[in-house]
């Protein structure tokens, strides 16, 4: 080891040793950054026709990454003008074999170009690299890999159904998975013979980018993927745009509710994948540590920015202290800092109205008479930060225990009996996830029945993978992306299907 430093912690005995670690900070020379990029459209980077760029920044130093391009109305029109082409002009005709081959080489060259793309995502989005590089980047080759599978076995996938794309799928994706999402979006659109128009978050444009330079490497016919930066004005334009058959949104529940208003009438299919306030509930039969590293995972992970995050904690009565105590002491060996740091566990917040969103709610947790516990670290002087944080004393009434925080910040609530376990973790508008901590396999198999969400995991959480559905309820939304039940969003069968 090069540099070990010793340190004095608070958590520890007076004048007992620990050991701190060295910084291990990954290279961004694999990274090239352009100054100024263009829209991905027609299998180009183009000027954009609406003459407007913003600047992306690093949100652990807030300094300037690169220029990004707005995408006004006429960019808008181009890009599904360009996937419509592409569309009518052999795509959807294609056999899913060949259709199969391009998803494939993407795949490849997202492995190849893997340690790239997870350093420009912790760049430009603030999550620690470890995450990046061993979840984000991973999954989003395996979607690729998983969709391509499917390309050519529609027929046996839905047989009897006659599966038909729908044509042009609008796209807009959010900041906390860049990557992840663009796959998710992308991939089974285009083995179901779509064409898409993309829109990433205004804050994490970057890997959008990367991912449309690996488009054109992998000969993708032009117009097959565009990819549209810009802000919400730009999501709208596309979401609204006339020739846009399919939309598929994943985001906050107030933007979905727009965008379902914006598109009614219209004839759009539409998939929306909104907010979420899990309950992760642990009872006093569940193997404690194991929960709480369980727990950890639920809502520190990515900083808390996770639609299917365990944001609200149900603990049964008699371990609520062991279970508390043990989650403060955790929590003191969490390292916050530096996304680039392979060592660091919780990264910036990935922007300053994100930043102040979790800062106001916090408050008003306090306010309400939460009692707060967050550890002692030392934050950056510069960039978004956020100390991860437990609030008790919470009731099902305060609104750290019924709103989206999107944060670093875990509500810790009580039950005694299953039944009322099973009523606190539905008394939410939401659905999209839920976890259960038991030894007892008949007990996961009773919550898991009751549990109003379109996820359960047990003994584990934020477990993810390209066969399994995810999806909500709710005003977590609808429609499923992920194994069989996410080709079905893109395509037109039979004896309905539609979502
Ligand atoms: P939004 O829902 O606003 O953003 C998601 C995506 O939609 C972004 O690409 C955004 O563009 C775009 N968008 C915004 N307005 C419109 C519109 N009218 N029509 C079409 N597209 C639009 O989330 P925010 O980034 O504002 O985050 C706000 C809150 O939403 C967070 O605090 C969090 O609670 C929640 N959220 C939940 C997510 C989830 O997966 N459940 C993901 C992200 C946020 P742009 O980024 O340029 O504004």
């Amino acid at each position: 080891m090069s540099k070990v430093e010793r340190a004095a912690s608070s958590a520890l005995q007076e004048g007992e040793p620990v050991w701190g670690y060295a910084d291990a900070p990954e290279s961004t020379d694999v990274v090239k950054l352009e100054d100024r990029y263009g829209l991905f459209i027609g299998g180009e980077f183009v000027e954009p026709k609406s003459g407007r760029r913003f600047t992306t920044i690093d949100p652990a130093t807030e300094e300037p990454l690169a220029e990004v391009a707005d995408a006004g109305p006429e960019d808008v029109d181009l890009a599904v003008r360009s996937a419509r082409d592409a569309f009518d002009g052999g795509w959807r005709d294609l056999p899913g074999s060949e259709r199969a081959k391009y998803l494939y080489r993407i795949a490849r060259m997202l492995q190849e170009r893997s340690r790239e793309f997870a350093v420009l995502e912790s760049m430009n989005g603030g999550k620690p690299i470890k995450e990046s590089r061993d979840v984000d980047l991973p999954l989003a080759a395996a979607h690729f890999f998983y969709y391509a599978g499917w390309a050519d076995k529609l027929e046996y996938a839905f047989p009897n159904r006659r599966p038909r794309p729908l044509g042009v799928a609008g796209q807009v994706i959010p900041w906390n998975f860049p990557m992840l999402m663009a796959a998710w979006k992308l991939a089974p659109a285009l083995a179901t013979g779509n064409t898409a128009v993309l829109k990433p978050a205004e804050t994490t444009p970057l890997t959008a980018l990367l991912l449309a330079e690996v488009i054109r490497e992998a000969d993708l016919p032009p117009g097959v993927v565009n990819i549209l930066t810009g802000a919400g004005e730009t999501g709208a334009l596309v979401v609204g745009h006339p020739d846009v058959d399919k939309v598929a949104f994943t985001g906050s529940t107030e933007v979905g509710k727009i965008i379902r208003r914006q598109i009614a009438g219209s004839g759009k299919h539409l998939t929306l994948e909104l907010g979420g306030k899990a309950a992760n509930i642990v009872f006093e039969d569940a193997p404690l540590d194991q929960a709480v590293e369980g727990v950890v995972n639920g809502i520190f992970f990515n900083q808390g920015h996770v639609c299917c995050a365990g944001s609200r904690l149900l603990v049964q009565e008699p371990i609520f202290a062991t279970l508390v105590d043990k989650l403060k002491e955790r929590l003191q060996t969490l390292r916050v800092g530096n996304p680039l740091d392979k060592n660091t566990d919780i990264g910036a917040i990935n922007s300053r109205a994100q930043l102040t969103k979790i800062e106001e709610l916090v408050q008003v947790g306090i306010r309400e008479g939460g009692e707060m516990y967050q550890p002692e670290c030392v934050l950056p002087e510069r960039g978004f930060w956020f100390r991860p944080t437990l609030f008790t004393n919470v009731s099902q009434s305060h609104r750290i225990a019924r709103e989206e925080i999107f944060g670093p910040v875990l509500s810790i609530l009580t039950f005694r009996t299953p039944e009322e376990a099973v009523e606190k973790a539905n008394n939410t508008p939401y659905g999209l996830s839920a976890g259960v901590w038991t030894e007892k396999g008949s007990r996961i198999l009773w919550m898991a029945e009751r549990m109003r969400a379109g996820v359960v995991w047990a003994n584990t959480f934020n477990r993810f993978d390209p066969s399994s559905p995810f999806g909500g309820y709710r005003e977590s939304g609808f429609g499923r992306e992920g194994g069989l039940h996410g080709l079905e969003p893109y395509l037109e069968l039979d004896g309905g299907g539609r979502v």
